[in-house]
């Protein structure tokens, strides 16, 4: 890798400084080049200077500039960094410069690229970088930077390691299948392989997790009209104070919302309910709702305690059947007049929340239940492992896979030799979330997702 490559690092616009990045070899003597203030470069100093078009004198801009020494830098290779004023034009002017003095531009993610092939950060690391760029909640950057921290990568590690365990008792018994050397009893790795299993099949389900963490939770409400639907919604609205958006919906009453609650994001959909209409603008409305009823993650299906139940209730509750859902008894401030004994019979899968919009009750415990729900009911810890990247499940799906065909062959005494075809399979294929047995199409693959200048 003799390139040395350079690209501008910060976003495109207007911004107070931009900021041109470069590295490789000639990192250094292409800063040199172009420098009013080389002389007084250290490693891992700003110096401040000018940048200065060697061929006619003209000054480009007022920059401060650094310089960071190999091994110790983001790529293992020296890097220059070059803090211009934020204009495009400025920044511009300055990367043309520094390609003409011998620099090429970077591809997207090259500079992580290079991290990962230097072997500063493995490929699931690499992957998180992406990601924490890219997080828009709380929790979606705690996940990324924990599996930048190598969080993942050593628990993979460690998975990896046992199945070389098994591999080697394999080998043994393959190689020497005379000699008296500990005979493997099927038995013993069919408990090592379940529990390696076991791990990653808890992996597998922390994912659930993880997209809900990057994309939010879709939650529908429902309820036929006059429930407190919107005033459910306004409620969990107040107490967020990082609205994303609100998308009006075209017909009355379908309204989507983004908000977080405990730090989960969710999407939130007040629906205009699903019962059968000739109104021409109503039914859009209706099918607007099946649709996000549909897509749900979960459903909260209101009803009003302060009237009896009618038809469209229980069309309702017959439509939700099995689905996950919380029914939420609301107006319970006024005299009780539905018989929700029956409903709750109807849907016995269903957290029944009592609540009153108006008193502002219930809320909380609806807020507790949707936590409950991301975080699989499991007290939430910081140090628990989340999965976020489909790259990396469909990965240890398929090592599971392997690993369950190994154990099944295992159970009935098979030939060694055919067992370890498929637990090799499980260990490269968790090679493949960190990188360590990754072909290079693959390789190209992940950082093509990057953006320029990282
Ligand atoms: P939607 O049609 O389901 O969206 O229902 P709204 O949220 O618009 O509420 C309809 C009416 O019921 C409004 O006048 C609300 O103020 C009222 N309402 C909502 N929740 C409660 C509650 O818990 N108790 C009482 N007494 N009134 C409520
Ligand atoms: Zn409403």
């Amino acid at each position: 890798m003799e390139s040395t490559i350079a690209a501008i690092s910060t976003a495109y616009g207007e911004g107070g400084i931009g900021i041109i990045r470069i590295s490789g070899e000639k990192a250094k003597e292409i800063l040199c080049g172009i420098f009013t203030g080389k002389d007084n470069l250290e490693d891992r100093k700003m110096i401040y200077g000018h940048i200065k078009d060697p061929e006619n004198g003209e000054i480009i801009d007022e920059v401060m500039a650094v310089y960071m020494k190999a091994p110790k830098t983001y790529t293992k290779e020296d890097i220059v960094e070059i803090n211009c004023h934020g204009s495009t034009v400025s920044l511009r002017k300055t990367l043309d410069l520094v390609l003409r003095m011998g620099a090429v531009p970077a591809e997207r993610g090259e500079f992580t690229k290079r991290a990962f092939l230097n072997g500063r950060l493995d490929l699931s690391q690499a992957e998180a970088v992406i990601d924490l760029i890219r997080a828009k909640t709380d929790k979606s950057f705690d996940v990324a930077m924990d599996q930048l921290s190598g969080h993942l990568s050593s628990k993979i590690k460690e998975l990896r390691k046992s199945l070389t365990d098994v591999l080697v008792d394999i080998t043994v018994n393959i190689d020497y299948p005379d000699e008296d050397i500990e005979e493997i009893m099927y038995s013993d790795m069919y408990n090592s392989l379940s529990q390696i299993n076991d791990e990653i099949v808890k992996l597998i389900s922390s994912a659930g997790t993880g997209r809900i963490i990057n994309e939010g939770l879709k939650v529908a409400i429902i309820g036929r009209p006059n429930v407190g639907k919107s005033s459910l919604m306004n409620a969990l609205l107040k107490e967020d104070r990082a609205i994303v958006t609100s998308i009006p919906g075209t017909t009355r009453d379908t309204i989507e919302e983004k908000i977080s609650v405990r730090d989960i994001p969710v999407i939130l959909t007040d629906t205009a309910g699903i019962r059968k209409t000739d109104d021409q603008i109503e039914k859009i409305g209706i099918e607007k709702s099946k649709a996000s009823f549909n897509n749900a993650d979960l459903i909260i299906f209101m009803v009003d305690a302060s009237r009896t139940l009618d038809d469209e209730d229980m069309e309702i509750a017959s439509y939700i059947g099995e689905r996950k859902a919380i029914l939420l008894i609301n107006k319970t401030d006024l005299a009780r007049e539905a018989d929700t004994e029956f409903l709750i019979k109807m849907m016995p899968q269903c957290k029944v929340i009592e609540t009153s919009m108006t008193e502002e009750r219930g809320i909380d415990e609806l807020e507790d239940e949707i936590e409950n729900l991301v975080y699989g009911g499991q007290i939430r810890q910081e140090e628990s492992l989340i999965v976020s990247n489909a790259r990396h499940l469909q990965l240890l799906r398929d090592a599971s896979a392997a690993l369950g065909d190994a154990m099944k062959m295992t159970e009935m005494e098979e030939a060694l030799d055919f067992i370890e075809v498929d637990v090799k399979r499980a260990y490269d294929l968790l090679g493949e979330i960190t990188g360590d047995s990754v072909a290079d199409d693959i390789i190209n693959e992940v950082f093509k997702r990057f953006c320029l200048g990282k």
